[in-house]
């Protein structure tokens, strides 16, 4: 895939909406793109979309996962004045949400706001040195009241998001919402277009599975349908390498290739699967970096997890700014990213 061609998949990508369990506008999305490339889509009864390659063997099975989830917000209340409070949906740091602005998905449409808090000239010292707390954040959608904001479409359970229009920054890098984890929605696209025309040994499933951000949920009902030789995640990790980051906190950096993880909080790498991946990289000169220590953790740990087991492992991309508003990831991780994944595609499983 050209560069002009992966940003601009990227972009689409990054620009679509779909907080954990409202993937919808995603998988919509991925049916078309993967369509061309597989033999077979199937939506399972969670919302998981599985794109299938037929290899010569159909028993002999690679899960390539990538997750449509994004971290958001969703609405909890609408107070008499006209403010929206609400809660999160996955992981996100209450100092990244202030002064953001946002959509709300109404079934009238999405409707713009902004995250609003009391001003720090008022706020006392003791509040000033912390982080503001959720509880005393609101989004401003401009309304006076709350029946205002219910004839905008605004009810309790609206999902929220960031609203960042994705784009490229200097001649590498690429900013967008969401590349938690569209970067690996895109590359599964990417992997499956460079398979089109290949026999491959075994058979693949291109995987977006949903309600990753809030426990990992759609990939473990995923893996227990497929039950698959082998299953790997793919999804972005903490690039190290900015001010404040000790090289020990975050040793991996953006620019020098895919991360193969070893271990992190939820699973510990296959042996057979990461000497797999490692073999692959190494033997096509595909720059890649190790990880360990993580204390988050993928769908690898829970695809690993079903039936008698999953031999499982992660290829990632390192990103900065991660479960913020803008993501910043390096598009030659990406291209090596893809080329490796292919690979392991083409090689003979190692279990
Ligand atoms: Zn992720």
């Amino acid at each position: 895939m050209e560069r002009k061609e992966l940003v601009q998949l990227l972009e689409k990508y990054c620009n679509l909406n779909g907080i954990s369990g409202f993937e919808n506008e995603i998988r919509e999305n991925l049916k078309n793109d993967l369509r061309e490339y597989v033999d077979e889509i199937k939506v399972d009864k969670f919302g998981n979309i599985m794109g299938i390659k037929y290899g010569k063997d159909r028993e002999k099975k690679l899960m390539l996962a990538a997750h449509m989830d994004e971290v958001g917000l969703i609405v909890k209340l609408i107070d008499k004045n006209g403010f929206i409070r609400f809660s999160k949906i996955g992981g996100i740091d209450d100092r990244v949400l202030l002064s953001q602005p946002v959509l709300i998905l109404t079934e009238k449409g999405p409707v713009r706001g902004i995250i609003g808090s009391k001003p720090p000239h008022i706020q006392k010292e003791a509040e000033r040195a912390k982080a503001i707390p959720i509880d005393k954040l609101f989004i401003d959608v401009g309304a006076d009241s709350k029946e205002e904001c219910e004839k905008m479409g605004i009810k309790i359970g609206d999902p929220v998001v960031f609203d960042f229009k994705a784009s490229t920054l200097g001649e590498h890098k690429f900013c967008g919402k969401a590349l938690d984890d569209r970067a690996g929605c895109v590359e599964l696209i990417a992997v499956a277009e460079q398979l089109a025309g290949e026999e491959t040994e075994h058979t693949i499933y291109f995987v977006g599975t949903v309600q990753e951000e809030v426990g990992l949920r759609g990939a473990r009902v995923a893996a227990y349908a497929i039950y698959p030789n082998v299953a790997i995640a793919v999804d972005v990790t903490i690039a190290g390498g900015v001010p404040g980051l000790t090289e020990y906190e975050a040793p991996v950096k953006m620019g020098n290739g895919p991360t193969i993880v070893v271990e992190d909080r939820g699973l510990i790498t296959h042996p057979k699967v990461l000497s797999w991946i490692v073999k692959i990289a190494e033997e096509n000169k595909i720059k890649y970096q190790l990880e360990t220590g993580l204390t988050g953790t993928t769908d690898a740990a829970a695809m690993s997890l079903v039936r008698a087991g999953v031999p499982a492992g992660v290829i990632s991309v390192p990103t900065r700014y991660i479960h913020s508003a803008p993501c910043m990831i390096d598009l030659r991780d990406i291209e090596e990213t893809i080329k490796l994944i292919t690979k392991c595609c083409l090689e003979k499983l190692p279990l």
